[in-house]
């Protein structure tokens, strides 16, 4: 098949080049030449803008942008998707963005005659690389259908979660569980620790009590409890604090769109923001257990 594909960042590029490995043909835009250019010289064909995706023989369209922003100046800007796209393509966002926005531009690309499904992702940079990542989609079955094969040459867990904005309904909700206990584990891990207990008793004494979770059981925050996770490294790889940031905002804005209260989750998100501003935003979001160290630094 032949494919757009829009927005070449860190997840994006691996992800078009695993759909150029399975054998589809692909134009891509970039807001960065040099993205481009990588894409290119691996077999893609480059366009200058999203419009010039449009006009490509594109038979279905995939964007990978930064925030909702991008994605409404992309699919509703001046030029922009919905200006040049023939009706009856299907288009795809796969970017992470609050589910209310995903809704609205769902619904001017349905007007235009366009099917659109959200289907953000999780499995980070390394999922996006190794094509194995997690799409959780909102938009109609049908589309749904004639999206997975495409989904399955970038992904292995390819979730129908309902109606337009459902996919991102389910990641925010699914990152807003994850923020809060991650710094639950940092939080019970540090006092176990403060009060003399071994790290690595206290972690299986959790793992096989009602504390267990993911965080403690496969992602623990406290360093030389478990290997090959970010706290045995320094915290370096993993998923950024300013993204655990950007997705708590994303709850915190669409409980605020729909009136609904996300306590631990406002708390959260000052956490990670009071973490970010100390300079740790490349830093993996485990490494939050900091706050709970009486100097406050990695
Ligand atoms: P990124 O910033 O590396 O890439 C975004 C790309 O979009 C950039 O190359 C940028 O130049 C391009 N872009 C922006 N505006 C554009 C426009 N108008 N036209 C064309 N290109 C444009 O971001 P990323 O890490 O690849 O993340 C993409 C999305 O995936 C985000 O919504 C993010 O929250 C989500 N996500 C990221 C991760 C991760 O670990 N990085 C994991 C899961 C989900």
């Amino acid at each position: 098949m032949h494919i757009g594909f829009i927005g070449l960042g860190n997840m994006g590029a691996p992800m078009a080049r695993n759909l150029l490995k399975a054998g589809h043909r692909l134009s891509v835009c970039d807001l960065s030449a040099a993205a481009v250019a990588a894409l290119a010289e691996t077999g893609a064909s480059a366009c200058d803008s999203p419009a010039a995706v449009a006009r490509s023989e594109a038979e279905l369209i995939i964007t990978m942008l930064p925030a909702a922003a991008h994605v409404k100046a992309v699919y509703l800007g001046e030029g922009g998707l919905l200006d040049q796209v023939r009706p009856g393509l299907l288009l795809i966002d796969s970017s992470t963005i609050d589910p209310l926005s995903a809704r609205e531009v769902a619904a001017a690309a349905r007007a235009h005659g366009n099917p659109m499904l959200d289907a953000p992702v999780s499995g980070g940079t390394a999922g996006a690389a190794a094509g194995s990542l997690t799409f959780m989609v909102g938009g109609a079955a049908e589309d749904f259908e004639r999206a997975r094969p495409i989904l399955a040459a970038m992904g292995k867990n390819i979730v129908h979660c309902g109606d337009a904005g459902n996919g991102q309904v389910a990641k925010v909700a699914n990152n807003l569980l994850l923020g809060i206990s991650m710094i639950g584990a940092a939080e019970a891990m540090s006092l176990g620790v403060a009060l003399g207990m071994d790290a690595r008793v206290l972690a299986g004494v959790i793992n096989s009590s009602s504390g267990r979770c993911w965080s403690s059981d496969t992602y623990n925050p406290f360093p030389g409890v478990l290997d090959d996770v970010p706290a045995a490294r320094g915290y370096r790889g993993g998923f950024r604090s300013d993204l655990m940031l950007k997705d708590l905002g994303l709850a915190s804005e669409a409980a605020r769109q729909v009136g609904q209260p996300v306590f631990l989750g406002a708390l959260a998100q000052q956490l990670y923001q009071v973490f970010v501003a100390q300079g740790h935003e490349a830093l993996d979001f485990s490494a939050i257990i900091h706050l709970y160290n009486k100097d406050n630094h990695p």
